[in-house]
């Protein structure tokens, strides 16, 4: 669901104008360009599940946006909204951010219209596995061909089903888990898939303060810490980066905008809280330790050093994009600026970091759990004790120096502790993760600060994807 005007492009359209500003800029040869913006292939499907004593008919699509790398990867989204030009920019900006983050996977998208509130868990699952049914007998879904994962209105307990409906109908193949990630652990999933995209803004967000010169280009100075933060949705996406960045980075999270309306507080909520209320209430509304206020709208605009809208896309719109005050804009959402939008927020001197890069975390450890699932094996099974081992040795050994020193200097307990400690999955996935994120932000900057005609991250990302996807149809011989 876009929440944009009707008078602005769709959301396909505007993924298109945005890809069509950067491809000016790179040189391809005749017909590539074409090649690579169009979608390769939209599934329509509509099926029946007897529910409630009747037939109901669902229709779901799933879209492959281009198909130079596969399997193909992107998520499935459960929403009343989702229709065929969504899903095909969904894949579209999949296949530019997993050129970006080099995750080694074409785009592609998925979606179910409906809205899972309206059913319980037995009947959700009995859809889910016939929407499931209809996509692998297809190879729609396929550990070599297509995989998907959670997105908006779905999470691990539905990944689990398709993953359970795919062995079944594929009881001979050995890599049968590999056919969708952000499963849970018990069901072959990874350690941290579930905060992964979360996890990544705050990474992303880390790595661009690490460069002042890119922090001053937003008016900025300084570090995260004490940064004023405002969050448009607290969903998984949403609640895991105001948390970390709260948490961890020192932010202020002075406000968070909801379905229905905004908590607004400059001495920072404390999110967690927010999100128990969320949770128990289904809403912000009578949340009692901040200011509620039903005009969400209105926050987005609030004074702020950063804004990260973390839901739908096209919530900063013609509408509003002349009174964002935020001069940072993180898109942890897919699309949540219009291309028009865009236009004006470059024009106000606005530094975004564009959603095909922050919102990677998520697809960069799913790829990391398609390779645990290929490769039978949980990371850092292997190596862990050994590291230990190799630790105790330097560690006895500086201890028995000390002592033949006459005991003049001690180890501090709080080092030997952490310096025993060998890397289990958890730290391995955040190790890469940070690696990924950080790898890609200064692709993407060195093409920003290298090129006079490139002026915002947003065409840089592009530039570089664009770049990736276009030298691999050249080495296929297309
Ligand atoms: N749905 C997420 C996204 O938009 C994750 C996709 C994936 O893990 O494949 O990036």
């Amino acid at each position: 669901m876009s929440a944009a005007p009707a008078n602005e492009p769709t959301f396909r359209q505007s993924v298109d104008l945005m890809f069509n500003r950067a491809v000016a800029l790179v040189n391809l040869s005749p017909g590539l360009e074409e090649k690579i913006r169009v979608c390769n292939a939209t599934y329509t499907v509509r099926f029946g599940v007897r529910l409630r004593g009747g037939i109901q008919t669902f229709t779901g699509y799933r879209s492959v946006h281009s198909e130079h790398m596969e399997p193909v990867k992107g998520g499935i989204r459960f929403a009343p909204s989702v229709n065929q030009d969504e899903v095909e920019a969904l894949a579209a900006l999949m296949t530019y951010k997993c050129a970006l983050v080099e995750a080694p996977f074409g785009g592609s998208k998925g979606g179910l219209c409906i809205d899972p509130r309206d059913y319980d868990d037995h009947e959700l699952e009995l859809i889910t596995r016939r929407f499931a049914y209809e996509l692998i007998k297809r190879d729609l879904i396929n550990p070599s061909q297509n995989v998907p994962a959670p997105d908006m209105g779905t999470g691990e307990r539905e990944m689990a089903w398709i993953a359970d409906q795919y062995a079944r109908m594929n009881t001979t193949d050995i890599n049968a888990r590999a056919c969708v990630t952000g499963k849970p652990l018990n069901a072959g999933g990874i350690a941290g898939r579930v905060e992964a995209t979360g996890r990544g803004v705050e990474y992303a967000l880390r790595e661009f303060f690490r460069h002042p010169e890119d922090v001053a280009a937003a008016g900025l100075s300084g570090t995260l810490d004490g940064k004023r933060v405002i969050v448009q949705g607290l969903g998984n996406v949403g609640y895991h980066a105001a948390k970390f960045l709260s948490e961890e980075d020192g932010a202020i999270i002075t406000g968070i905008i909801e379905r229905d309306g905004a908590l607004f507080d400059p001495a920072g909520l404390d999110v967690d809280k927010v999100r128990d209320w969320m949770v128990t209430n289904g809403g912000l509304t009578g949340y009692p330790d901040a200011g509620h206020t039903a005009d969400g709208g209105a926050v987005m605009e609030a004074e702020c050093d950063i804004l990260i809208p973390a839901a739908l896309e096209g919530v900063i719109n013609l509408t509003n994009a002349h009174n964002i005050r935020a001069p940072l804009i993180l898109e942890a959402a897919n699309g949540p600026i219009t291309a028009g939008a865009d236009d004006i927020l470059r024009a106000r001197g606005k530094v975004i970091i564009p959603d095909l890069f922050a919102n990677a975390g998520g697809v960069t450890v799913s790829y990391f759990e398609w390779v645990k699932n290929l490769s039978h094996i949980r990371f850092g099974r292997m190596q862990r004790r050994q590291e230990e081992a190799r630790h105790e040795l330097v560690v006895g050994e500086l201890e028995r120096l000390d002592l033949a020193m006459g005991d003049t200097w001690n180890l501090d307990p709080r080092f030997k502790e952490k310096y025993l400690r060998g890397a289990g999955e958890l730290e391995l996935v955040r190790s890469g993760l940070d690696d990924t994120m950080r790898t890609a932000y200064q692709s993407m900057r060195e093409v920003w600060h290298g090129r006079e005609d490139v002026t915002d991250l947003r065409t840089a990302a592009f530039i570089v994807a664009i770049d990736r996807v276009a030298s691999s149809y050249r080495a296929k011989g297309l």
